[in-house]
């Protein structure tokens, strides 16, 4: 899942005056009752007797998260508040000057949240799990530049948490006292800070720090087999985009609803990816579910890429490629680093692929309305992973072909990521379309059209994909088979050939 409203600016592009920004969060033995305490301390440009203070109402579809905001005080008398949730706004009335001073509470706005709350603060007496963007206000004169991600400076300071409350987020471990220097929305918001009895577990990959935190006790999955999943997909990943990946980054896993009995019969779990790592969240019954855990494991892992370093210009309109392709390299990078043997590939693709979107009632939607309906209906939500994994596998399986085994879509990814990474470029469909020209020697600007943007079943043929792979189209859902012994396929679907040659560029 990835979702950032970047705000577009209409001025010319400049430089964001610094605002001087430090919070204190302050522990509290009851922190259920009471929250988490955050002092803010800003240093604003100019003398003014009130300032707007941005905190998100609505975060990847929580709404009305300003109710878990409480207790605006004001750090000496002459500070007034209003809250204007309509406008993720906190006006702040105070005495003329250029230091505005005050503080806040955040908790929960329920003392037990649902099965489908994910990305709401928890803050329990044990524990809390909040998101950047709803644990610091910033000052609107941040969030509301003209430059699209501006440069910011904090310092973050932990008050009284006792030795044993484990302290940790997506940029330090353990740390009572932080700086931050980086971008508001792709970094400092994009983070996520945990804390108490949280466990935590670490390794090295090429002399960077992995961790996985992780709470609760949970039914299937112990803390050695998700650390070894960790370990496995993120080895793999790293040495597909040839990326050692950063200093620090962590995984987090954490429950929602826990109940050790059989009185619901699913398991709902939810990644998201953040600046320097993902967090997973599910609930944790007897049916937690060893091979959901890996799938979501590999795909929110994938997005510190596709979504992540190529970031997308269109958000939702380019989730068919941002979710689709992310879901495909998902399920090609299990298959990769041995998590699925090729039998277990095709299984999974036709299963958690290609039937769920035959069965999607949207399945035929335009794209446009995925926009609309992503965060409001299931369906809708589903329909992009899904129908861009069927375009993923069509364009791979062509590459492969008409390149006679010596390229694939991989190398087309990973040309992609080496452009977004040039200053001020983003993904767009005219990007994607260009590369793959170059790729196939051919436009495929009416596939794209017909399939991903007006909704169409992509009809895949058998002399589409590679040789030992086919595809029954005597039902109504296509149905891939291994036409032939499975390593021989598993090594030209790979395409792990270090002497293929560059393709010529046209
Ligand atoms: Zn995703």
């Amino acid at each position: 899942m990835k979702l950032l409203l970047l705000l577009a600016g209409l001025l010319p592009l400049l430089a964001p005056a610094q605002s001087r920004l430090d919070y204190q969060v302050h522990y509290s033995p009851q922190l259920a009752a009471e929250g988490l305490r955050v002092q803010v301390q800003a240093r604003t440009t100019r003398p003014a007797d009130s300032t707007y203070f941005h905190f998100a109402n609505e975060v990847w579809g929580e709404k009305d998260l300003l109710r878990c905001l409480t207790g605006l005080t004001g750090a000496e008398p002459g500070y007034r508040f209003r809250v204007v949730p309509d406008s993720s706004r906190i006006v702040v009335y105070h005495p003329r000057g250029r230091d505005v001073r005050f503080s806040y509470r955040v908790k929960q706005d329920a003392a037990q949240y649902t099965k489908a709350q994910f990305s709401r603060p928890y803050v329990a007496d044990t524990y809390f799990h909040v998101l950047g963007e709803s644990l610091f206000a910033v000052p609107e004169a941040l969030t509301k530049t003209a430059v699209e991600d501006p440069e910011m400076r904090a310092t973050v300071r932990w008050v009284g948490f006792p030795p044993d409350f484990r302290l940790h987020n997506t940029f330090a471990a353990g740390a009572t006292e932080q700086t931050f220097r980086g971008k508001l929305w792709t970094e400092f918001y994009r983070s996520l800070y945990v804390g108490g009895d949280y466990r935590l577990q670490q390794f090295s990959l090429q002399n960077r720090t992995v961790y996985l935190a992780q709470r609760g006790q949970w039914t299937e999955y112990t803390d050695a087999r998700v650390l070894e999943a960790v370990r496995q997909a993120l080895t793999a990943q790293r040495a597909f985009w040839q990326d050692a990946g950063p200093a620090s980054y962590t995984v987090f896993l954490s429950p929602t609803v826990t109940t050790a009995d059989t009185s619901w019969h699913g398991q709902s779990m939810k990644g998201s990816s953040l600046h320097q790592g993902f967090v997973l969240q599910s609930t944790n019954n007897p049916y937690n579910n060893w091979d959901l855990l890996r799938y979501i494991l590999n795909h929110e892992m994938l997005h510190q890429w596709i979504g992540g370093q190529i970031g997308a210009a269109h958000e939702e309109l380019n989730y068919w490629f941002t979710e689709g392709f992310t879901d495909y390299y998902a399920f090609k990078n299990r298959l990769r680093s041995g998590d699925l043997t090729m039998e277990q590939w095709v299984q999974s693709f036709n299963e958690d692929v290609l039937q769920r979107l035959y069965r999607n009632a949207e399945r035929n939607q335009p794209n446009y309305l995925i926009k609309d309906n992503y965060w409001k209906s299931s369906s809708f939500g589903k329909l992009p992973y899904r129908r861009g994994a069927v375009f993923a596998l069509w364009l791979d399986h062509q590459i492969l072909r008409r390149s006679g085994y010596t390229r694939s879509l991989d190398d087309m990814m990973r040309e992609l990521l080496h452009l977004c990474r040039q200053p001020g470029q983003k993904y767009t469909d005219e990007l994607f379309l260009t590369l793959a020209q170059r790729y196939l020697r051919e436009d495929i600007s009416y596939e794209y059209q017909k399939y991903m943007l007006d909704g169409a079943d992509l009809p895949l043929r058998p002399e589409d994909l590679v040789e030992g792979l086919t595809v029954d189209n005597s039902g109504k859902v296509p149905v891939l088979k291994l036409n032939g012994p499975a390593a021989p396929l598993r090594e030209r679907y790979l395409n792990e050939n270090p002497a293929a040659r560059p393709m010529a560029r046209q």
